[in-house]
């Protein structure tokens, strides 16, 4: 059995491709029955958030457990072998843990530390337990990764300052704003007309950045007008207009700064929607959902300065200097969390081992037990009979929890198997079929 992880990201695909491989909440349930079709995948649990699409697995052989998901991955996106493989990384065991944690930890994401991708490892432990992809293995990786996220938050300083894709896009806009100016620096937003399309999660971090931003009024588009509704009664301090998704024509013709943030599966702005409005001034649109919410085509309309989720690298790199150096302090920790885990899966080799011994120590017992209480007779009360089993069992879990815990403890994998075959033998446990 092996660890694989297959999947793309941010680092080596653009937006265009990971649009076509994010896998929507209605069709997670369709992917994990295709790839536990496949009998080399033992568990399997899948991330997709906007800036990756990743596959874990437990597979039976490395290389065709890697091509059993690559071909799913094929399948689900539609792409050919050339157009997707060059995108595709694969990292197996060791550097599978690895890549796990640091991606818990928020040090794979475009934005560094940020906060959002911890709830989307969160999210898949919750999928992977709800759809009964993932075993004993993988919920001890993914809850330990998630226990790795934390750990790097609350103890290293890279979760402070409260970044995310969403406070990017604040700082892209307010950038874009002073490069119009001929300023290559963060301008506040405090004179722009701003919408906002969206009231989920992001949209609350966007209006959150957008207040500490100088933002002091905006229109609230979705496409259920109580929830921008309620969005915008968390923001007392804001002048939030909600309007249904409808009014989005008067905002493309109003607005000068459109953020975008939709889990729409289509774009909701082309082209063919902006070319029928004349507008005297620049509109600058930001569209932080993926798939994107903004199509291509629009960067063709003149009148329109339009930046998805691949452009924040420019702000994101403005900040990176300083983070990369924090970055380093949960690098260690990382390496420690990912070291605990394999040593306890290396550990598992020893579990058919103590579960024979344990089973051949319990029927000694029982037979024991059964003869010293028959030769007690009747005189003996139930309570009695209740303390001799509870001693003879605290004898064996005693006698046994020494061993036990020099077999699973971290060592090299010949020394365990040494160990094992020296108990095997001294007390004749032969092989089982399980082994
Ligand atoms: P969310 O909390 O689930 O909110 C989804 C929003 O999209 C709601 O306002 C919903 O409207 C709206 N929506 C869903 N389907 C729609 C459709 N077909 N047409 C119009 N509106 C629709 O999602 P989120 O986490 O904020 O993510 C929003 C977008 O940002 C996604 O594309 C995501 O990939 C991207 N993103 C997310 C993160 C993250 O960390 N979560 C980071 C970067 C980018 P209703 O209220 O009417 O349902």
């Amino acid at each position: 059995m092996n660890i694989a992880v297959v999947g793309l990201s941010h680092r080596t695909a653009p937006v265009e491709v990971r649009e076509k491989l994010s896998i929507s909440d209605e069709h997670i349930e369709d992917s994990f029955n295709a790839l536990k079709a496949n009998d080399q995948v033992l568990e399997v649990s899948i991330l997709s958030t906007c800036n990756r699409l990743e596959i874990y697995a437990l597979v039976k052989e490395q290389e065709s457990g890697v091509s059993a998901i690559k071909e799913f991955l094929i399948n689900h996106s539609g792409l050919n072998n050339d157009d997707l493989f060059p995108h595709l990384f694969t990292f197996n065991q060791t550097e599978a843990v690895n890549h796990l944690m640091r991606v818990a930890g928020g040090l794979d994401s475009l934005v560094l530390g940020e906060g959002q991708i911890l709830s989307q490892v969160k999210k898949m432990v919750r999928l992977g337990q709800d759809h009964q992809s993932i075993g004993p293995i993988f919920n001890r990786l993914l809850t330990q990764a998630v226990s790795t996220g934390k750990r790097v938050r609350s103890e290293t300083n890279l979760g402070t300052g409260a970044v995310s894709i969403s406070s990017a896009a604040v700082e892209l806009a307010q950038l874009k704003l002073g490069q119009s100016q001929g300023k290559d620096e963060l301008m506040s937003l405090e004179s722009e007309d701003v919408a906002v399309v969206g009231a989920g999660r992001m949209s609350r971090l966007l209006l959150q950045h957008l207040q500490s931003k100088g933002c002091s009024t905006l229109t609230l588009l979705n496409r259920t007008l109580n929830r921008a509704e309620t969005l915008a009664a968390d923001f007392p301090g804001l002048n939030v207009k909600c309007k249904l998704l409808d009014s989005l024509d008067d905002c493309l013709q109003l607005s000068s700064l459109i953020f975008t943030s939709t889990a729409s599966e289509t774009p909701i702005i082309d082209a063919d929607r902006l070319s029928k409005f004349q507008r005297t001034n620049v509109l600058r649109l930001i569209d932080i959902g993926v798939p994107r919410n903004i199509a291509a085509d629009v960067s063709k309309v003149p009148g329109y300065e339009s930046h998805d989720v691949d452009d924040l690298q420019e702000v994101v790199t403005r900040n990176q200097d300083a983070r990369q150096q924090i970055a380093l302090e949960a690098e260690s920790l990382i390496e420690e969390e990912a070291k605990n885990f394999l040593e306890w899966w290396a550990s598992l080799e020893a579990v058919p081992t103590i579960n024979r011994l344990r089973s051949g120590l319990e029927a000694i017992r029982k037979e024991e037990l059964q003869k010293a209480l028959s030769r007690m007779g009747p005189d003996f009360s139930a309570r009695e009979r209740k303390v001799v089993e509870a001693l003879s069992k605290g004898i064996i879990n005693k006698i046994l929890h020494t061993p036990v815990t020099n077999l699973r403890a971290p060592q090299p994998s010949a020394q365990r198997k040494d160990s094992l075959k020296i108990v095997e033998a001294l007390f004749d446990l032969g092989v089982s079929e399980e082994d």
